[in-house]
C-alpha cells in the first residue's frame, strides 16, 4: 500500500512538472491521470501530502472552492519569483530586475534572504485588472 502511494505521488509530481506554471484542481488531475485505477480521494490525499512536503503549491482562486495545485520546481522556474493572479489563476515570472530589487531590498533593509523559487506574490494580472 505504501509503495502504491509513492508511485502515485511520483506520477502527480511529474505530471505537474510537465506543465510548469499551470494549475490544476484535484478533480482535473484525477480526470487526466487516474485511468480508473485511483480514487479521487486518493488524489486529494496525495496532493495534500505533496503540499505539506513543499513539493507543490496549492492556492485558492477568488470565488472558487477548489484548490489549484502546481509545481514550480522545474528548471524554467528556478530562481524566479512567481506572480499569481487571484482571479484567473495565471502565473507569471516576475521580471528579473524587479525580483533582484526586491531581493536586495529585503536583504539590506530587513536582513532577510528571500528564496525566490519559493516566493509567490498574489495580485491581479493585466487581463483581469
Ligand atoms: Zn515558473
Ligand atoms: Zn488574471
Amino acid at each position: 500500500m505504501k509503495q502504491y502511494m509513492t508511485t502515485q505521488r511520483k506520477k502527480l509530481i511529474s505530471f505537474l512538472q510537465e506543465h510548469p506554471d499551470r494549475q490544476f484542481t484535484a478533480k482535473e488531475i484525477f480526470d487526466i491521470l487516474s485511468e480508473g485505477s485511483v480514487s479521487l480521494s486518493a488524489v486529494y490525499r496525495n496532493l495534500s501530502v505533496l503540499e505539506e512536503n513543499g513539493q507543490i503549491t496549492g492556492v485558492y482562486r477568488e470565488g472558487c472552492r477548489d484548490k489549484y495545485y502546481r509545481c514550480q520546481l522545474s528548471d524554467k522556474c528556478k530562481g524566479s519569483i512567481h506572480l499569481t493572479c487571484t482571479k484567473c489563476g495565471k502565473t507569471l515570472h516576475m521580471n528579473k530586475d524587479s525580483a533582484n530589487t526586491l531581493i536586495d531590498a529585503a536583504a539590506s533593509k530587513d536582513e532577510f534572504r528571500i528564496t525566490a523559487s519559493k516566493t509567490v506574490i498574489y495580485g491581479v494580472c493585466k487581463d483581469c485588472n
